[in-house]
């Protein structure tokens, strides 16, 4: 630990030493931006930064959440930076009651409160939430109980081949394999009337590690909070879809809000879910819906009642957004962004600390420059969000403020949220690929020296050469291999504050985090996701907190200052063409199944091959797929390939000679051929979403769809539709490819011009 901070300081001091004296010809040359921007970089400091911002709860609305955003403030001015706090009015329901009692057989009453654990200071305070999902529907129901495991669209199909229904009963489902809010949003699609969610521990819990505190994993009384707001259909204040919550918006009635639930939902620990688990008759459940707990899991449906009560104040709370600008010296309106939001569930030192502080530490390192004299040529806007947890409603709010200027300004978002031991975790726009891999490689993994990008390179192919590997995993190992190729940016769906920048403006975003080795997953939400949980099990010592810092902070600085645009388009219109191929295949597939399903169902198949005391149903019939006209996309994708292709080329071979005007002009071009992919029309059902690539799917939440107008449309049997996007698509992508071809074109004759 000494050695590390010894490296650390070394170059520092060297650095304050080459700038403290100017104007006296330094013998060596000063050092590059990069390494003086890393020298500022300090574990200890961040550290400290963490302890003071987790001291108390800090969930919307509670004083110390309001104390942060002072803070934060604070810090940015003291950087240097030019810092306002941007407000909002929201709707903001907190728990008045909550009650989840087993009626029969016997009577148990579930904790709504987790207890302190040995070793772990934090549960001192008191003021954190109960055990509470944020914009369920308020109610009091006693009713017969039924497990739906995870409660998918998959589970709920099975449910109905068993001849078993939830209608009028109280679902209780496990936490895993998708988005709460799915969970609860399908268990009132089909009638249930209350929604039960617990972690079991088979995901997260002691089948999976030590819990807490003995080791990383869920203790048996930990719940998770969390929003079941339908951020499906729009993310942000659920009474503003589309504009921003000022004090005079226009609101949606409470009860007209398509994204509040209608049902009453409580998260439970599994210390409580196996009484109510333990008392369920009926079937037992299928093998895979067993989990972990130390019974035979049933279904239920019959003799076990439940009595589930959630009554909130809906009221509005104000959230706070702490914006820090640091003007361009050259272009001021062009806009990079960097953001990670800071409030949290409960202390949050992983969710969201862990982030935060290495923005703080980038934000202070880039003033630090500034002090120095150093210029950016573009304006910076670091933006640390309130408000992520219960909706993304703090990036939302803003953005939706601000869309306009936004539209015009913004040319990359860089977001971050968890950090922790571990592998590089990249996701974001496809043309931002390039510049990840480069910046990625320059940055150094603290436990085994080599780069960060060489240690993803092994991870990947590692997973792409197992056994059980999948094509999408040799895929990534094959080009993980190959030291000229470029790991590709995984797909962004929702669950962090870049959705309002990548799915509704159109702006390219970067989300980036480390971890798979300090496994967080165990607190994820609960009070345990503390100051003491983080420093033994997330990121023992801050050894990835400054990566985290130096790769955004590296980013950051080659965005805002790079004499060109750092995109390379050929990378978008690759990733778009290998979509295309997929959303074929898919349609392939899907039809062979149909077409299988037609055969087996008027021979008998399924009732011949199923457990007639058990299986009442067949599956659901599955319509026909038509052919599809695919041409107009694949068209399309060809075209922009070519147009990407020139665009990049004559940006590489001529860009460094063009004057000034025309640089300017290409930073808009690029801004709106990226636009042009998100075009007003949006999704089917949720307009909001406008981007035509990428959206989170309407039934698995955080997960990305690409290609999601003709994706879902194939997959939820719309044909119509599957048409219209493939026609909205190949559009947008005309438009884009425009964009850049007037690029090339503006590139050759600036270069004309000026040889003349
Ligand atoms: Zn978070």
């Amino acid at each position: 630990m000494h050695n590390r901070y010894f490296r650390h300081l070394f170059p520092l001091v060297l650095t304050q030493i080459l700038v403290a004296a100017p104007g006296i010809a330094a013998p060596a040359p000063p050092a590059k931006l990069g390494e003086r921007f890393d020298a500022a970089i300090d574990p200890a400091e961040m550290s400290a930064w963490m302890k003071d911002l987790v001291s108390a709860p800090n969930q919307v609305g509670s004083p110390h959440d309001a104390e942060n955003a002072r803070t934060l403030v604070t810090w940015f001015r003291s950087w240097g930076w030019d810092t306002h706090i941007e407000q909002f009015r929201v709707l903001y329901p907190t728990p008045v009651s909550e009650k989840l009692e087993l009626i029969t057989p016997g009577w148990f009453k579930a904790r709504i409160t987790e207890p302190a654990v040995t070793g772990d200071q934090a549960k001192s305070h008191g003021g954190e939430l109960p055990a509470y999902v944020a914009y369920q529907g308020d109610g009091d129901v006693t009713a017969a109980l039924m497990y739906v495991n995870y409660g998918t669209r998959e589970d709920y199909d099975l449910l109905r081949r068993l001849g078993l229904s939830v209608k009028g009963k109280v679902v209780i489902a496990r936490y895993g394999a998708g988005w709460r809010g799915l969970k609860a949003k399908l268990a009132a699609q089909h009638g249930a009337v209350g929604c039960i969610i617990y972690s079991d521990p088979q995901d997260d819990g002691y089948a999976v590690d030590d819990p807490y505190p003995k080791g990383p994993a869920r203790p048996a009384n930990a719940f998770q909070r969390g929003s079941v707001s339908d951020v499906t259909l729009y993310p942000g204040d659920p009474l503003t879809p589309g504009v921003a919550s000022t004090e005079n918006a226009a609101r949606l009635n409470i009860s007209d809000s398509p994204a509040i639930l209608k049902i009453p939902v409580l998260p439970i620990s599994y210390a409580d879910a196996q009484h109510f688990l333990a008392a369920l008759d009926g079937p037992v459940a299928p093998s895979g819906w067993q989990g972990a707990l130390p019974i035979t899991y049933h279904i239920g449906g019959g003799q076990a009642r439940v009595h589930l009560a959630v009554k909130s104040h809906w009221g509005t709370a104000t959230i706070h957004d702490v914006v820090a600008m640091m003007p361009g010296e050259k272009y001021p309106d062009q806009w990079i962004l960097r953001g990670n939001h800071y409030d949290a569930w409960v202390f949050g030192a992983s969710d969201p600390m862990s982030g935060q502080v290495a923005l703080l530490a980038e934000a202070k390192a880039i003033g630090a420059l500034a002090k120095q004299g150093w210029r950016p040529k573009r304006t910076i806007v670091y933006l640390s969000w309130d408000a992520e947890e219960p909706g993304l409603l703090g990036s939302t709010e803003w953005a939706e403020a601000h869309a306009a200027e936004l539209k015009q300004k913004a040319l990359a978002y860089v977001n971050s949220d968890t950090n922790g031991r571990g592998f590089l975790n990249a996701g974001g726009s496809p043309a931002l690929q390039h510049l990840l891999n480069t910046v990625a490689s320059g940055i150094s993994d603290p436990e085994t020296g080599v780069s960060v990008l060489e240690r993803k390179r092994a991870q990947l192919e590692l997973l792409g050469n197992g056994w059980d590997a999948g094509d999408d995993d040799r895929h990534l190992a094959a080009l993980a291999s190959n030291p000229a190729r470029d790991i590709p940016l995984n797909p962004l769906g929702s669950g962090s504050d870049y959705t309002v920048f990548l799915d509704h403006l159109g702006t390219p975003v970067l989300h980036l985090g480390f971890g798979g080795e300090g496994d967080m997953g165990g607190v994820y939400h609960s009070a345990y996701d503390s100051w003491d949980y983080y420093n033994r099990f997330a990121d023992p010592g801050f050894r990835y907190a400054p990566v985290l810092a130096k790769l955004a902070g590296h980013l950051v600085l080659r965005l805002a200052n790079s004499h060109l645009p750092q995109k390379r388009y050929a990378d978008f219109a690759v990733a778009v063409s290998e979509y295309i191929e997929q959303v074929k295949s898919l349609a392939d597939e899907r039809r062979r199944t149909a077409k299988t399903q037609t055969r087996m169902l008027a021979q008998n198949v399924y009732r011949l091959a199923s457990d007639p005391r058990r299986i009442k149903a067949d599956p659901v019939v599955l319509k026909p797929v038509p052919e599809f006209d695919f041409t107009p996309v694949e068209t399309a994708v060809r075209r922009l390939k070519k147009s990407a292709k020139a665009f990049d080329a004559a940006v590489a071979a001529r860009g460094p000679s063009l004057p000034d005007a025309v640089i300017a002009e290409l930073f808009n071009i690029t801004r709106e051929a990226e636009q042009a992919v998100a075009p007003d029309t949006g999704l089917p059902g949720r307009p909001w979403y406008r981007n035509l690539i990428y959206a989170p799917g309407h039934l698995t939440g955080y997960s990305a769809k690409t290609l999601p107008g003709i994706r879902e449309a194939i997959e939820d049997e719309r044909w119509p539709d599957v048409d219209r996007y493939i026609q909205l698509t190949a559009a947008a992508l005309d438009s884009c490819a425009a964009r850049l071809d007037t690029g090339t074109r503006l590139i050759a004759t600036s270069t004309v011009a000026s040889a003349r």
